[in-house]
């Protein structure tokens, strides 16, 4: 979850989000679940926190209104945050993946309502987001081979992959790359000639097309 999402969140008061993590206001030294009804403070006086203790740790007192110090010990949450964790840490392998998150102890139904009621998203909308991210990432800054990036955001097919980015994108992954990478471009994240693989990206390409 970024900063912009964590941001909305706290302008919307949504408890979805409570126990997600916390926001302190620098001006007051109180820290706040992201619902509580106090005056939403100027963004730039907000510092956000992963958990009650972070921001005590920071010198930040519990808001009196809504009470965040009574979050801090929930083991559900603890099981959503791990199998989140999981997620991140493992999303290049799906059978590996799929046996930790049985480790966790919970049934599949369980584990995914409680994941939707942390995070607002089902566990296979949060790995997609995590295989985009990751993907965009790698195509970014990275010259590796897009079928290596297809392979290491736990695809098994290069069209797969293809499909994918494309669904979520609007673009091909080597379209994408050649936005992120143009040296002269604006957003260009690596000014460095961006040729090496571009034999494989126009392969890849084809083998999509056909
Ligand atoms: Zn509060």
């Amino acid at each position: 979850m970024n900063e912009d999402a964590k941001w909305a969140a706290v302008s919307e008061n949504d408890s979805s989000f409570d126990g997600v993590f916390f926001y302190g206001v620098k001006t007051t030294g109180i820290f706040c679940r992201p619902s509580c009804k106090s005056k939403v403070p100027r963004r730039e006086n907000v510092r956000f926190f992963d958990s009650a203790g972070q921001a005590r740790q920071e010198g930040f007192r519990p808001c009196k209104r809504c009470r965040p110090d009574l979050l801090s010990y929930q083991p559900l949450k603890e099981l959503a945050e791990k199998a989140k964790d999981l997620i991140d840490s493992s999303i290049e392998n799906k059978l590996a993946l799929a046996n930790e998150l049985r480790n966790l102890g919970l049934t599949q139904h369980r584990l995914a309502e409680l994941f939707r009621d942390h995070y607002g998203l089902t566990i296979s909308e949060y790995s997609q987001r995590v295989r985009l991210e990751k993907a965009r990432v790698m195509l970014a800054a990275t010259r590796e081979p897009i079928a290596n990036i297809a392979f290491d955001v736990g695809f098994e097919s290069l069209s797969a992959f293809y499909r994918f980015f494309r669904k979520q994108t609007g673009m091909t992954p080597s379209a994408y790359r050649q936005t992120c990478q143009r040296p002269t471009g604006q957003n260009s994240a690596n000014r460095g000639p961006a040729n090496q693989s571009s034999a494989n990206q126009i392969s890849a390409e084809k083998r999509e097309e056909n």
